[in-house]
């Protein structure tokens, strides 16, 4: 089984896609990867979710990847005594720290420390930017607020704080707690929620311990702010684009959206582009032709992954969700257009083996037009590096580890398979040739290229680069 596209699909799971038989109709009609929401999803539910999710992976015989999302300090005010108030603009509102049940006049902040960092002239968005609030005084018990807009508040609605540097770390105590309990039951990709700073991802990284890879959610200005360091601590990237539209301007966010895809793709880390890219497909069979234009703009972008949220999660049509997604890459992957628009991206090799290997690969499988790029790679490093190449053929990753074939299935144009480390070179270039042709990438006659390591099997030494003819049983003929 193989896709005909190098963008991944990734599919938030949820009340409309738990079932086994419906986590397997998504992975045929595209998905690569699972999300897994923590904001909504209990341990036991997230235990049963995965193990379902490994079982579709046994049966289609293909490596599947599982992101855990974790909620992050997403803050939220307290309940109302008659659930919900209506406000007037102008008017005088206050968050304050006592836990009775607020009115038209004031309502209860459960997060002492974010009260104590608002300065006179912060904004508050309550509800998704619905209703927004400036503080005009703020003496770290309560904030005194003007209403600016909007007018209706109710109970637990999510407090965004946009002008803020918030004291918090990126992890809430439900957040470890979901963490270890992720960690435990094994998941490839972790996703942090609201970070602002480098520092919040390497307290992840003291924990995961390199069980999973560390994907930070790109949705705060403050991680904006600080880009290129929160790149270079990371395994992966989401243009978080919800919340991150709520915290800047709706406008800013197409831009930043090109921004941190450009310098991940320069970094060689994946990145996903998440948020209602097909959203009217909650409730509705088809999208509309703003929403795959969007979608489309990922793919030309040369992003590594889409996302979808609730059309997947809590929609009506999430398998059509999906496989819209995925003709609309198919297509646009076709387009003329398309081979020129992702090499205006691509960026010079790092001085490094593995690099120069993947560039080399790349033009000689272009020049030569080979049917694949066959990578030996045991961590991930050599896959991730080849497709950071973004070449025109489709990288094969062999991996003898299959947490590394499960990380590796987000990435780019690359088709993991799980197989053993070759133990000579002939057996090398056998096995890629045989596993070429068995998974549809290649006839006999056709010639692939093959990188790898000698000695076979020492992981971060790629060294070597081999032209071979699949043979006519499928085996390497020379
Ligand atoms: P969420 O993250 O769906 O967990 O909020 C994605 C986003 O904010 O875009
Ligand atoms: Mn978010």
């Amino acid at each position: 089984m193989r896709r005909s596209r190098k963008v991944k699909i990734l599919a938030t799971l949820g009340p409309a896609s738990s079932e086994e038989d419906m986590i397997q109709r998504l992975f045929e009609a595209g998905a690569d990867v699972f999300r897994i929401n923590m904001s909504h999803t209990s341990h036991d539910m997230m235990r049963t979710l995965v193990e379902r999710i490994r079982n579709v992976e046994a049966k289609v015989a293909r490596p599947i990847s599982i992101l855990a999302d974790l909620q992050g300090p997403k803050l939220r005010v307290g309940k109302f005594a008659d659930g919900s108030e209506e406000l007037v603009p102008g008017q005088t509102f206050t968050l304050d720290e006592d836990e009775t049940p607020g009115d038209s006049t004031r309502v209860y902040l459960p997060h002492p420390e974010i009260i104590r960092s608002v300065k006179p002239g912060d904004r508050l968005l309550i509800d998704d930017g619905r209703l927004q609030l400036r503080a005009t005084a703020a003496d770290g018990k309560k904030i005194v607020c003007e209403v600016v807009t909007g007018t209706r508040i109710s109970d637990r609605k999510g407090v965004s704080l946009p002008d803020t540097d918030l004291p918090v770390g990126a992890l809430t105590d439900k957040d470890r707690s979901d963490l270890d309990a992720v960690l435990a039951t094994g998941v490839d990709w972790i996703a942090l929620s609201f970070i602002q700073r480098p520092e919040d991802i390497a307290e992840v990284r003291k924990i995961a311990r390199g069980r999973a890879g560390i994907m930070s959610k790109i949705e705060k200005p403050q991680a904006v702010t600080r880009l290129a360091e929160i790149i270079e601590l990371s395994d992966a990237l989401m243009v978080a684009r919800g919340d991150l539209g709520v915290e800047m301007p709706l406008e800013a966010v197409p831009g930043i959206q090109k921004q941190i895809t450009r310098l991940a793709r320069r970094a060689g880390k994946p990145v996903v582009v998440a948020t209602q890219m097909l959203e009217s497909m909650i409730s509705a069979p088809v999208p509309t032709r703003a929403e795959v234009s969007d979608v489309s703009i990922a793919v030309f972008e040369g992003a590594d992954a889409v996302m979808l949220s609730a059309e997947s999660a809590a929609g009506q049509y999430p398998v059509e969700a999906v496989a819209m997604m995925n003709s609309i890459a198919e297509k646009v992957e076709t387009d003329p257009l398309y081979p020129g628009i992702i090499n205006a991206q691509r960026s010079e090799p790092e001085a490094t083996g593995a690099d120069a290997i993947s560039l080399a690969a790349r033009q000689i499988a272009e020049t030569l037009n080979l049917s694949a790029i066959v990578t030996y790679t045991s961590s991930g490093t050599t896959g991730l590096r080849a497709a950071r190449e973004r070449p025109q053929q489709p990288i094969i990753a062999l991996s003898p580890v299959v947490e590394t074939a499960r990380r590796l299935s987000l990435v780019w144009g690359t088709h993991c398979v799980v197989t053993e480390d070759a133990r000579d070179l002939d057996d090398m270039v056998d096995r890629a040739c045989r596993i070429a042709f068995e998974e549809n990438f290649g006839n006999a006659g056709d010639r692939i290229i093959i990188t790898a390591g000698v000695p076979l099997g020492t992981p971060g030494a790629t060294n070597m680069l081999r032209i071979a003819y699949i043979g006519a049983d499928g085996k390497g003929g020379r």
